[in-house]
Parts: structure tokens; sequence; C-alpha cells
């Protein structure tokens, strides 16, 4: 199985358009859509739609291909910042275990829980953001729009391979049910466009569905390397300050393609110390010295297990050149800087669905459909020789 092969589970490339065509094409089903923030990078850059333009461009797109509604992924960014930034600053308050991983790429769980599953209490509970869309879509809108959850088809698009394997785990699965029934890469899109014979000129822009129309330009970012930590750090100075941030909301060194970026930020004498690791490769080093009792000097570590992040991710075309992921790049800053809200905690589409049905932040229900717990994937293919030999966990 290429699955046990790949650490990031990248080979296991199953394609889902008939699915998701079988799908749009049943009278039963009402098919929702969800679109990832790097998938309009690279709609942006392919057919010369403005940055302004992409993400009603997406919205367009997907209903021209027959999707019932679609909503903007970005809405889950800014959810997971909520969960995920809320966890951080309850481990530094009660001094839990510390640095503190982001959880959001499949990848990097893919590689943790084969590679190195002794890192585990380390990483965020939360689901990563395309889970979490597909929970509330499954249970909040389900509920809302008396809809069940069998007749509901849930299909997100990203830029990622690995998140098709993420999709089908057990533990995103209830009653046989999927909270996410089919995953479509850009590169599958862009087939079902051409299949379809849609030409760009064709596609009417449209504003995202209701009730998670709402997005931050925080989540947007998160389509980058550097735009998870981010956004959890336009939270975490607010919320450690007490003070509304106005200004220095862009963390500009932790932005970029390069494998290990950095920060300090100084709240208040309270230090918060930031690393951003593209790439699983760089993330080896840092491991290995948590593992031996040495303090790598980080309170929050975010791990994208592609180098540059979601918009280099295998599901997308691959760029000519490098100039094209800065491009893409470019795209999501541009969104951000124009966006109404910049931080996710200001969303007024989160705050309405806390207060009509989560509750709070990291609140028990909040825990049982936003929140996981990962496990070792022992005796696993992927162990290094040196891995094999000095870990008991994998002497299989
Ligand atoms: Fe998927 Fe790569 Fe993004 Fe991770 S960094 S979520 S593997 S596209």
């Amino acid at each position: 199985q290429c699955v046990t092969a790949c650490p990031c589970a990248a080979l296991d490339y199953r394609r889902e358009r008939g699915k998701v065509v079988r799908a749009i094409n049943d009278p039963k089903k009402t098919v929702v859509g969800f679109v990832a923030p790097a998938v309009r990078s690279l709609i942006s850059n392919t057919f010369g739609v403005s940055y302004e333009e992409a993400s009603p461009f997406m919205a367009g797109l997907l209903k021209k291909l027959g999707f019932d509604k679609v909503f903007d992924f970005t809405f889950a960014a800014d959810l997971t910042i909520v969960e995920e930034t809320t966890e951080f600053l309850s481990r530094i308050q009660n001094k839990g275990v510390m640095p503190q991983f982001t959880s959001c790429c499949p990848g990097w769980i893919n590689f943790v829980e084969k590679r190195y599953p002794e890192i585990i209490p380390h990483l965020s509970t939360c689901k990563s953001p395309q889970m979490m869309m597909g929970a509330t879509v499954k249970n909040h809108y389900a509920k809302l729009m008396g809809i069940n959850k069998e007749d509901l088809f849930v299909v997100s698009i990203v830029p990622c391979l690995a998140k098709k394997y993420e999709a089908a785990r057990p533990e995103f699965i209830h009653d046989g049910i999927r909270d996410v029934d089919a995953v479509l890469t850009t590169t599958e899109m862009l087939e079902m466009m051409e299949l379809a014979d849609i030409k760009p000129s064709e596609v009417v822009p449209q504003e995202f569905d209701e009730p998670y129309k709402q997005v931050s330009g925080a989540g947007i970012l998160f389509g980058a390397s550097g735009g998870v930590a981010e956004a959890a750090l336009r939270m975490a100075v607010e919320k450690l300050t007490g003070k509304v941030l106005t200004d220095h909301l862009e963390f500009e060194e932790i932005r970029g393609f390069e494998g290990v970026k950095e920060s300090t930020i100084d709240v208040n004498g309270t230090k918060v110390r930031v690393a951003v690791v593209s790439g699983l490769k760089n993330a080896e080093p840092i491991i290995e010295k948590i593992l031996n009792g040495v303090d790598v000097g980080y309170d929050l570590i975010e791990v994208m297990a592609c180098p540059g992040g979601c918009i280099c991710g295998a599901g997308h075309p691959v760029p000519e050149k490098i100039d094209s992921l800065e491009k893409r790049q470019q795209v999501l800053v541009n969104i951000d800087k124009v966006s109404k809200y910049r931080k996710s905690q200001e969303n007024p589409d989160i705050l309405r669905l806390y207060n009509e049905f989560y509750g709070e932040p990291n609140s028990p229900l909040a825990h049982e459909l936003l929140h996981t717990h990962y496990t070792p994937k022992h005796g696993d293919s992927t162990c290094s020789p040196e891995r094999k030999k000095g870990t008991a966990a994998f002497d299989v």
C-alpha cells in the first residue's frame, strides 16, 4: 500500500471526480463544497483573475460545476485559530506540554504518528481546518437546514493529497458517515472544469454562501508557510495584553520560503517564541532536540510538510519556477491586506457560530467535534534505520 510507504500519504492518490459528479447528479443529495485558501492563489495566477476577484471566481466556478452550496474553507481556518490559540494559551497558563506543535497539516501528522510518535503530546489536539469544516457542516449546518446527514455530500477542494487520506481516517467517520465525503485536488477541479467545457469567461463571480460567508485575512494566510503562526499570534498577543490589536498585525519575519523561520514577540514582558518550519526534513533536528530534553527555545511551532506551505501542495499543478510560488503567496498576502476582518477572533460568523452552537472555544461540544487524538502507528515501514535502532516503539 502506498499509504504506508509515504509519510505524508501523498502517494495514496485516488481520484474522486466520479464520486463528486455522481453526487451532483443525485437529486436527493445536497452537495456542499468548500475551497482552501491556496486554491484561489493558483486560480488567480492561472486565469489572470485579480486577487480581489479570486474568491468570487472560485464560488462562481463551483456553482457552475453543479455544487448546491459553496463555503469558504478560510472560515474553518478562523475556527482552527480560535480553538488552537485558546489551547495554546491554556497550556501556557496551566504549564501544559510545551512547545505546542500545530496540527493542521495531515502530512505532518502522518509523519509524527509513523516516525516520531513520542512527540504526539506536543501536538495540538485540534483537528485540521478540513475536518473542522466537515464536522461543522455535518452537524451544525445539517441541523440548521433540517437536512439528514446521509443526504449531505461534503466535498473539500484543496491543494493537498494527504487530505484525501485524512478524510478517510476512521476517527472522522461516524455511523458509517464521513465528515468529508470526497476530497478534490486543485488539479482534479481544473480537470472537471475542462470535462464540463467551462471557459473562465463563462464563470459568473458570486459570494460564498451563508452561514460561513465571512472570513478573515488571517485565515487566508493559512495557504502559505507561516500563515497559521501569524494568525495565531494576531490572537495570542491580543489575549495576552487584553488590548485590541490595531497595528503591527504583520509578522513578516515568519513568512517566506526558508526551511525554518523564527520570531520572538515581547508581550508586556512575556516572551512568545515562535518557529515556522516548512518541509518535514527541517522539523527533524527540532524534534530530536526535544526528545533529548533540550530546550529548543520555542513555545509554538508551526510545521507544514510542503516546502513553502500549501501553495506548494502536490495537488496543485507543478509550478514551473520558484517565482510562481512567490506569486501564489503574494495573492494571499494581498487578500489579507484588503480584508474587512484581519483577525480570526473578530470574524462575526465565527462569533455567531460559538454563540449559537459551540458555546465557547474549547467547550465540551467543541472538544467533541473539533478536536481529536492522534495515535502511534507502530512498526511502520517509513521509520529511518536510526529510529528503528534507537526507539523501543519501533523495535518490531
Ligand atoms: Fe497538505 Fe502540503 Fe498543505 Fe500539508 S503543507 S496541508 S501536506 S498541501
